[in-house]
């Protein structure tokens, strides 16, 4: 049975003598496929399993879509009920408020680039509360999707900074049948919008076969994948980058291998976001 868990209090308490390991799966709620590979990926390799539902304020910047950010509580206690999670988080702001001292600062170096150009204090929204989470429930896994691979990194940083005792668990990112990235963010598009946001993928799996044929330098892949997704005009490109996989660091022109093509769109108001392994 799923229980529903709405105070810091009560987490602690009920935490405390919950048969381990415990894996732990942050989240901002309207679950979809992605959010359910990182519960059954939990489920498999634990004898509890917790996930959080939290839209995070301090993750979004003025302007961004905190207000109208997906929300189907209702839905997501049935999605955990079907793939049995023990416990689902759902605190309110006011549990989860932080003081001055709780904030945490990424270092500029992995946040003043790719999505954090755009979104200034994102990440240290992100990390912030992601410790807070971690502090509250003291996990033996946390998962987290690769598909906001900026943000893998930045708990990576944060787990190694701050010796938090846990696990990181990288899971793979899961994709609609027209190779779209699922998101809650996908909720959004019109069906005209998701047909045309399918080229995200397209232009990054492009990205991958240019380089790997040795006939294009790395700028003249990206230039071409860029050429590419330039036919939709409703695709407005924030950034396309290749960064290295284990430090998100920029990549040699003549590196082949080893890294991520990385990409941010806006459809319409909807940010979108995806990368690819080369
Ligand atoms: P969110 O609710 O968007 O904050 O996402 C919660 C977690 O699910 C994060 O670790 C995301 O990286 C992960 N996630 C979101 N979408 C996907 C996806 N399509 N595939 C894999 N993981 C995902």
């Amino acid at each position: 049975m799923t229980r529903l868990i709405n105070t810091t209090k009560e987490i602690k308490n009920i935490l405390h003598e919950t048969k381990r390991p415990l894996g732990f799966v942050p989240t901002m709620g309207a679950l979809h496929a992605g959010h359910i590979s990182l519960i059954k990926n939990s489920k498999s390799e634990n004898k509890t399993s917790l996930v959080s539902i939290y839209v995070n304020p301090l993750q979004f910047g003025e302007g961004e879509d905190l207000e109208k950010y997906p929300r189907d509580s209702e839905k997501d206690l049935k999605v955990c009920q079907e793939y049995n999670v023990d416990y689902i988080f759902a605190p309110s702001e006011d549990e989860m408020r932080v003081t001055e001292s709780e904030y945490i600062t990424p270092p500029e170096e992995s946040t003043f680039m790719l999505c954090g150009t755009a979104r200034k204090n994102h990440f240290k929204g992100v990390a912030t509360i992601v410790n807070k989470f971690f502090t509250l429930t003291n996990p033996d896994i946390a998962y987290f999707g690769e598909k906001d691979l900026q943000q893998l990194h930045i708990i990576r940083w944060l787990v190694n900074e701050f010796k938090i005792p846990v696990k990181i668990s990288p899971c793979q990112i899961i994709r609609e049948n027209s190779g779209l990235a699922c998101s809650s963010r996908n909720n959004y598009l019109t069906k005209e919008q998701k047909n045309i946001a399918a080229n995200i993928y397209k232009s990054l799996q492009l990205a991958k076969q240019n380089i790997r044929s040795g006939i294009f330098t790395l700028s003249e892949t990206i230039l071409e994948s860029l050429i590419f997704l330039s036919q939709f005009k409703e695709i407005k490109i924030e950034y396309f980058e290749a960064r290295d996989k284990n430090n998100l660091t920029k990549v040699n022109e003549n590196q082949t291998r080893g890294f991520y093509f990385l990409i941010a769109v806006k459809i319409g108001n909807i940010r979108l976001i995806d990368n690819i392994e080369v």
